[in-house]
């Protein structure tokens, strides 16, 4: 946490040099001591001080000064730190001038000129003002800052890349802190600039505006480039599974580096409580579970890159080479497919123009505080929207979950419809779908089908957030791995047709347990085919994986 300012101006440059040396000498330890021969300079320095989110104790301003005197300087610099404690230097000829300042224009104290010996005529008043200012300090938040609007699918994007990625921020809403005076000095220390949202504000002064993901990785020192261009074992997606395998792998001595498009943790990571992983018998947060993943695959070295993404692939002899979206490369001998399933996207007029405004897929972990006292919708009837209803629950109006079936039963697991039976605030809407979503900037309205009366129900929602399922994105395999007609990547005895091996297999030996048509390239989790969707099994998969990479090193 940096250390509270003391700010003088005077344009004397000897008296400047002199009244910075006493500041500093008595209160250099608890406070830093800044001097400025200009009070527009130092209205300036007070901009860019506000906007680093930096304290200000003491604004010190000697009466005579041209173009703007003591006075003036710090009636201005009072709408920029309005609790700072402000005080004179004056001449002895000016003090009728100080007295009415004190009076007329909330100045605190004014000191003569000289104030020598400081210890009678400088400290023991600074003291008093400074444990008064002391005494209603609330330190600023030392950290990123991101200003934004709820509403707008790029900060809403921006906002859900930092959470997932455990890059602690604070989120000034503009529109809904309008009239919060602090917020009002920022924005006007900003200027045009604010327009620019999202805009991202650095401790150290930097700023981003209408930032994105990317750029605000490399700032927060989120590593998206490899170390080096060939690895033992590479692994795309950091969900369970891939981190699963890392942390084996790394373990066993394998160099292994992590490619994850968005955040660690996958699906996962979104899930606000997991209640049937093995050792947590009161459940534990997605988020959680992805963040004690990965410090696991770090301490074992394991390189993770996020947010980077692959979109190719190729064999060249004993190498298995993926292409990354910046153009860079990646080698290695050992090539693991974890790469998940992403939401099956809701077809209905309105909803892919008001998606990040009021409409989300998935998500709900991050977003539930901001639904406080609303009614949010929650689509689809898998666990996945029951645990995401639960954490609504907690914080909104009402929510309804709609379901196209009757009831809840034949898709969510019996613990969940049991605590959403419980839940008083939870409504389930059963033979209903979504006809439309209503809204200009965001979402205010719904149109729901309701397939038992054929009737279509218009009803307002702030919230929406979409569960009906998922399909793997593995197009950027095509042509060199086997997938079967939904995307889902083949292995092991799915790969043999009547005892014969896959067209193009090179070896005498079949394809292992969760090998792919190519030797050396595993897949593993949600993405295989016939694979079981859930944490635990994607995590098995991982680790049992890691032993026939060994084997099938032992052969390269
Ligand atoms: C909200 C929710 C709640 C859930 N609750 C539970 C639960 O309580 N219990 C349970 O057992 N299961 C639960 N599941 C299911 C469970 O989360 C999944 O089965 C599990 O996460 C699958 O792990 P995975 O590693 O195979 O894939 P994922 O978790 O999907 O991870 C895949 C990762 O790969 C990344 N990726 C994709 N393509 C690329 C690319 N081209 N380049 C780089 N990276 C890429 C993705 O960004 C993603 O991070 C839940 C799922 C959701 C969505």
């Amino acid at each position: 946490m940096p250390k509270p300012i003391l700010l003088s101006v005077d344009d004397d440059s000897d008296v400047l040099r002199a009244i910075e040396r006493d500041l500093r000498s008595q209160y250099g330890a608890e406070y830093r001591v800044i001097g400025s021969d200009s009070p527009v300079g130092a209205l300036d320095l007070l901009k860019q001080l506000k906007i680093r989110n930096d304290n200000v104790a003491l604004l010190l301003a000697d009466q005579r000064m041209p173009r703007m005197d003591g006075v003036e300087f710090l009636q201005e610099a009072m709408r920029i730190y309005p609790d700072a404690k402000r005080a004179l230097l004056t001449a002895y000829a000016d003090t009728n001038a100080a007295i009415s300042a004190i009076n007329e224009a909330n100045i605190n104290y004014f000191f003569l000129k000289p104030w020598d010996p400081p210890a009678d005529r400088l400290y023991p008043q600074l003291d008093d003002l400074l444990d008064d200012w002391q005494a209603s300090y609330r330190p600023a938040f030392d950290g990123i800052r991101v200003l934004g609007t709820r509403w707008s699918p790029r900060c809403y994007e921006l906002r859900d890349f930092l959470a997932r990625n455990h890059v602690p921020y604070q989120w000034i809403d503009v529109e809904l802190s309008a009239n919060d005076a602090e917020t009002k000095r920022l924005l006007e220390a900003l200027g045009p600039e604010a327009a620019n949202l999202p805009v991202v504000l650095f401790p150290d002064g930097t700023k981003l505006l209408e930032s994105v993901p990317a750029e605000v990785a490399q700032r927060v020192g989120l590593r998206t480039r490899a170390q080096t261009t060939f690895y033992d074992l590479a692994i795309v997606g950091g969900g369970p599974a891939g981190l699963a395998a890392a942390v084996y792998g790394a373990s066993e001595g394998l160099h292994t580096v992590i490619v994850e498009r968005e955040a660690p943790g996958g699906q996962a990571g979104m899930s606000s409580r997991i209640e049937n992983y093995l050792g947590f018998p009161s459940g534990l947060s997605g988020g959680d579970l992805a963040r004690r993943a990965v410090v696991q695959a770090q301490r074992f070295n394991v390189e993770i890159l996020a947010p980077q993404e692959c979109v190719g692939i190729r064999v060249e002899g004993p190498y298995r080479i993926v292409k990354l979206v910046d153009a860079g490369e990646i080698s290695c001998h050992a090539l693991m497919i974890a790469t998940g399933v992403q939401w099956r996207r809701l077809e209905a007029p309105g909803v892919d123009r008001l998606q990040g405004a009021g409409i989300y897929y998935g998500g709900g972990a991050n977003e539930a505080l901001s639904c406080k006292n609303e009614i949010v919708y929650v689509v689809g009837g898998a666990n996945s929207a029951g645990q995401a209803a639960m954490n609504f629950a907690k914080y909104a109006e009402r929510v309804v979950i709609l379901v196209r079936g009757k009831s809840l039963s034949s898709t969510m697991s019996q613990y969940l419809i049991d605590q959403i039976n419980q839940t008083s605030n939870i409504q389930v809407w059963a033979h209903a779908s979504v006809a439309e979503a209503h809204g200009e900037t965001h979402l205010e309205e719904i149109s729901v089908l309701c397939s038992d009366t054929n009737k279509i129900e218009r009803v307002p929602a702030s919230a929406m957030f979409i569960f009906i399922g998922a399909l793997p994105r593995t197009d950027w395999l095509a042509n060199v791995i086997a997938r079967d007609e939904r995307g889902f990547i083949l292995t092991g005895p799915d790969l043999m047709h009547e005892g014969q091996h896959p067209k193009g297999w090179p070896l005498d030996r079949d394809p292992y347990l969760l090998e792919t048509n190519v030797p050396g390239i595993f897949a593993v989790g949600d993405v295989r085919h016939g694979s079981v969707k859930r944490v635990a099994s994607g995590v098995g998969e991982g680790s049992v994986a890691v032993q026939f990479i060994h084997q099938y090193l032992s052969k390269v």
